[in-house]
């Protein structure tokens, strides 16, 4: 297929590099030409701008880093550059708003747009095994899923246009709300004179339980290894947490949503990225909330 892909930054780099290696002949852009001079390594073949990226693709691709960029790049340039027939793919991670916005205006023009927002890290997207939520009609996601597939391990069709933002910052809001309580838990515990693997054995098989402890456990040498043992390098920086934290809680003002703990966790992540700690991983939280208790 020939598919554009704009924005080849962290996560859009690599994902841009599968569909090559899958045999797409991908047309890319990126604002940034080291970016754009990978991709080209990767097996790409460089365009001039989005719009000329997008002229005779049969999908295009987004990957940008948040709602503004992706509403101007598809209104000033790819609505106008690309057939009838092609489908468009967001995967940035942006607003809801904005996601049923830029669909809405796709489907005035009598396009298909889905939002397919990737829950996984720079590492799923270098590896082709990233999951994507999708949001849009079943026919848009019947079109966007085999280019989706080339990049990821799954592809979830979540619901209408938004539906696909939606799953993924209710599910972060989440993982973010259970991540501090997860620290605050293994810190009361050995302030109460328990050792912390003791805790993680009984936690772990009891209903406590949860993907924060068992798979990341915060703690260095509790659990299996996570970035807890590498001084929390790597894995999900706590600066993207915060984004997806206050996306969730837009989210919830227009929808009216009382999320009181996913509040909590967009201020304590909030007063840790200020910290100068937001492109740590978001487990180190756990080393904020022991100085606050001491
Ligand atoms: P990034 O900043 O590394 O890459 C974004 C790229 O978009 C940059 O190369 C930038 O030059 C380019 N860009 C910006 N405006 C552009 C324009 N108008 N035209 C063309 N290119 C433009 O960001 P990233 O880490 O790759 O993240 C991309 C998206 O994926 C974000 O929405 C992020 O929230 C989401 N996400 C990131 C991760 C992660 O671990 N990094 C994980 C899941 C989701």
């Amino acid at each position: 297929m020939r598919i554009a892909f704009i924005g080849l930054g962290n996560m859009g780099g690599g994902m841009a590099a599968n569909l090559a290696k899958a045999g797409h002949d991908v047309r890319a852009f990126d604002l940034s030409a080291e970016a754009l001079e990978r991709a080209v390594k990767a097996g790409c073949l460089a365009a001039d701008s989005a719009a000329a990226a997008a002229e005779g693709a049969e999908a295009v691709v987004t990957m940008l880093p948040a709602g503004r960029h992706v509403e101007a790049v598809y209104t000033d340039e790819l609505f106008d550059a690309v057939d009838k027939a092609a489908v468009l793919i967001d995967c940035s991670t942006i607003d809801v708003d904005t996601a049923k916005r830029v669909a809405e205006a796709a489907a005035a023009k009598g396009l298909m747009a889905v939002d397919a927002p990737v829950s996984g890290g720079i590492g799923a997207a270098n590896a082709g095994t990233l999951t994507f939520m999708v949001g849009g009609s079943q026919a848009a996601f019947d079109r966007a899923e085999h280019v989706l597939a080339d990049m990821g391990k799954a592809v979830i069709h979540a619901g209408v246009s938004g539906a696909g933002q939606a799953a993924k910052i209710c599910n972060n809001m989440l993982l973010g709300a259970e991540m501090i309580a997860t620290c605050e838990a293994f810190l009361l515990a050995q302030k109460l004179g328990l050792d912390p693997q003791t805790f993680y054995d009984i936690s772990s098989v009891s209903s406590g339980q949860s993907w924060s402890m068992t798979t990341y456990c915060p703690l260095p040498g509790v659990g299996p290894e996570s970035p807890a043992d590498r001084d929390y390098q790597g894995g999900f920086a706590a600066g993207l947490m915060l984004k997806d934290l206050r996306l969730a809680m837009e989210a919830a003002a227009s929808a009216n949503a009382d999320t009181p703990m996913g509040a909590r966790a967009a201020e304590l992540y909030a007063r840790y990225v200020d910290s100068g700690e937001g492109t740590r991983d978001f487990s180190g939280i756990i080393r904020m909330l022991d100085k606050a208790e001491a």
